[in-house]
């Protein structure tokens, strides 16, 4: 096998800001971004793609949510389910589109993942991951009464659900995954960050929770022996200071210096933190190189020109 590289594509890369999500806008919003991780099988990478589903599940949600006069409620985990089905349908269709135009001839899979967390996890006791549609105050404390969710304000526009984001313990079809690989496919798995489920007397359950997915990737690249994670999001590169008149763009960063970065606050818990701490624990599990870029920018990143590798030591040091 060539360099087995996990590429985590945002549930952005999908459906875009300010988009309504239709089907046709996320089909072209997936070829896009097909392109560039077609070019890359092209030039030899094995690749599992994964990727978040924010705005997807979001929209599952409400449509279950509007439906409930006609239709039984759907529980978050077969939600996430939906969305992996969904969303790796139409990633194998472009992304099989665009390696046959580079005349590769490779199936695009999509492995229905589960990943298992552990309910002792600390992120139970304190649900903090908003999710589907806003309510009114009314709306929000029925719910709370009538379904038990935990519901809080969010900054003026309305009430929320808030579920538990607890860390990614095991991806239980990484053997699958593997397997599929070594058969030459292209695999899609942990959609979403996976379909969260705990391990009780032997059995797996699926649970009301969300998973990060670039910790869930990183997880995956580990245990699949992956040499390299790109993360790829909406920046070229990370910087310090974001957004700030000081703003640096980063080329480079060690596991140390990651890491004293993230405690000094440049990488915020909702964005960039999970990425930066994600990267430092896939090398750290074995990987040998961690890429956040765009996926525009994922041919050059590659070649060197661009993003921000996350490595142990510095190149050259
Ligand atoms: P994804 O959907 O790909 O997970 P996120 O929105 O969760 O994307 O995280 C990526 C975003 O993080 C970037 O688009 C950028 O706006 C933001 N960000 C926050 N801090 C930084 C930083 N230090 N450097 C670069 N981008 C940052
Ligand atoms: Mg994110």
């Amino acid at each position: 096998m060539g360099t087995l590289a996990v590429v985590a594509i945002g549930g952005n890369s999908i459906t875009k800001a300010g988009q309504r999500g239709t089907i046709p806008e996320q089909f072209a919003n997936a070829k896009e971004t097909s392109r560039h991780i077609a070019d890359m099988i092209a030039r030899g990478y094995d690749v599992v793609v994964t990727h978040g589903n924010g705005p997807q599940v979001g929209n599952i949600l409400l449509r279950a949510e509007l439906a409930t006069t006609v239709l039984p409620p759907l529980p978050l985990d077969t939600c996430g389910a939906d969305s992996q089905g969904g969303m790796g349908y139409m990633i194998q269709q472009v992304l099989g589109a665009e390696l046959r135009a580079r005349g590769v001839d490779r199936t695009v899979v999509t492995v229905v993942t589960q990943t298992v967390v552990d309910r002792a996890d600390p992120a139970f006791a304190s649900p903090s991951k908003p999710i589907g549609p806003f309510y009114t105050q009314e709306e929000a404390e029925r719910k709370e009464l009538e379904e038990g969710w935990n519901v809080v304000e969010d900054a003026n526009r309305g009430w929320r659900r808030v579920v538990p984001s607890p860390m990614p313990t095991r991806v239980v079809e990484a053997d699958a995954i593997k397997a599929l690989l070594a058969a030459g496919c292209v695999v899609i798995g942990v959609g979403g960050g996976g379909i969260p489920v705990v391990e009780e007397d032997g059995k797996l359950r699926g649970v009301e929770a969300v998973i990060d997915k670039d910790h869930a990737s990183r997880l995956l690249a580990n245990d699949i022996g992956a040499d390299l994670l790109i993360i790829s999001t909406d920046v070229e590169r990370v910087a310090l200071n974001f957004g700030a008149e000081n703003q640096t763009w980063l080329r480079e960063l060690t596991v140390d210096s990651a890491r004293r970065y993230h405690e000094e606050g440049h990488f915020p818990a909702g964005s960039m933190g999970p990425k930066i701490l994600a990267g430092v624990a896939f090398i750290e599990g074995g990987g040998d190189e961690v890429i956040i870029t765009n996926p525009e920018s994922i041919g050059r990143a590659l070649d060197g020109e661009t993003g921000t590798r996350i490595t142990r030591q510095v190149s050259g040091a």
